[in-house]
């Protein structure tokens, strides 16, 4: 079914979302602060706005995608939201997306908030992921007008819960990141090449370590954090002979030491026996 779409926001995600929206036949108004972006848009079939409450306006389904939530919810201030939904695909905090939830329902539109695993080159192809939470009621209606941008995952009633699992999976990236980072230091130490020991060896081996995680998130939700793997006191060693390696090798370990440090602590307080999933009790 083709929907009346407003697009707040036409940064290179905006644009992205936009492009795809028009391309699955939606009818689309396209508004952004520095008018010349919904030139191209406006090429391809867009409707362009000359307020954000005139694209408000035009629209059921409102989509918000600019820098972060304070621009957002200026954008919002002013317009009309009664009888509509606000999707705010602006990256944020889970606090931030309730305090928009409730300003939105105080204004009598639907709320839902949305966290793209994606960059816009994704957008409507293979791979793109939109996390999904706010009104149910929303989510059902729009589910459909929404499933061309990227698969979609519904979270839950709260708001918070689509920014909250975002955080956590971008965490999860910037922790893969870090390991990427100081092995490929290490490996370039000896200039060795890099790009072939990620390719062949580094991949598969965190593709295999990444399949023992739903193991230690059963040992989290359990609080039983017994191993039959490897224990905190053989990783404390382990970790302790890394970080003298780095200087050996000229290298910094910075990105290593707050896992050796949480690992000393954990093992200090008594724990050496218990796996690497005991350490989140060293983070609560
Ligand atoms: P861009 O820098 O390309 O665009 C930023 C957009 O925000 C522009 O439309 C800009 O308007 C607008 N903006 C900034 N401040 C204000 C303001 N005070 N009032 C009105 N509009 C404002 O960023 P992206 O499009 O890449 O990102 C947009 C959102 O999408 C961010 O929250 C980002 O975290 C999220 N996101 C981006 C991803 C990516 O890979 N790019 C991936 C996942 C999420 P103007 O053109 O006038 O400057």
């Amino acid at each position: 079914m083709s929907e009346n779409i407003a697009v707040l926001g036409l940064g290179l995600m905006g644009t992205a979302l936009a492009e795809t929206l028009l391309a699955a036949g939606h009818r689309v108004t396209v508004w952004n602060r520095s008018a010349a972006k919904a030139d191209p848009l406006t090429a391809k079939g867009a409707t362009g706005a000359a307020t954000a409450a005139e694209a408000v306006a035009s629209a059921s389904l409102v989509i918000v995608c600019v820098l972060d939530y304070q621009a957002a919810r200026e954008i919002l201030d002013g317009a009309d939201l009664a009888g509509r939904t606000v999707l705010n695909l602006t990256n944020g905090r889970p606090a931030e997306a309730r305090d928009t939830g409730r300003l939105v329902a105080e204004r009598g539109g639907d709320y839902l908030d949305g966290g793209i695993m994606a960059v816009p080159q994704m957008i409507g192809g293979p791979g793109a992921l939109i996390l999904y939470s706010g009104s149910p009621a929303a989510f059902d209606r729009y589910e459909d007008a929404l499933k061309p941008l990227a698969e979609p995952r519904y979270l839950g009633e709260d708001p918070g819960l689509a920014p909250l699992y975002d955080l956590a999976m971008l965490t999860g990236m910037y922790g893969q990141i870090a390991g990427f980072l100081e092995a490929a230091a290490l490996i370039a130490s000896e200039k060795r090449p890099v790009r072939e020991f990620t390719e062949t060896l580094l991949v598969p081996w965190l593709h295999a370590m990444a399949s023992a995680q739903p193991r230690l998130a059963e040992e989290v939700e359990s609080g039983d954090y017994a191993t039959e793997v490897s224990n905190l006191e053989v990783n404390r060693v382990g970790v302790a002979n890394l970080v003298i390696a780095f200087e050996e090798q000229g290298v910094r370990p910075d990105l290593l030491l707050p896992m050796k440090e949480l690992i000393d602590r954990r093992v200090a307080r008594g724990h050496g026996a218990e796996g690497l999933s005991g350490l989140i009790e060293e983070l609560r």
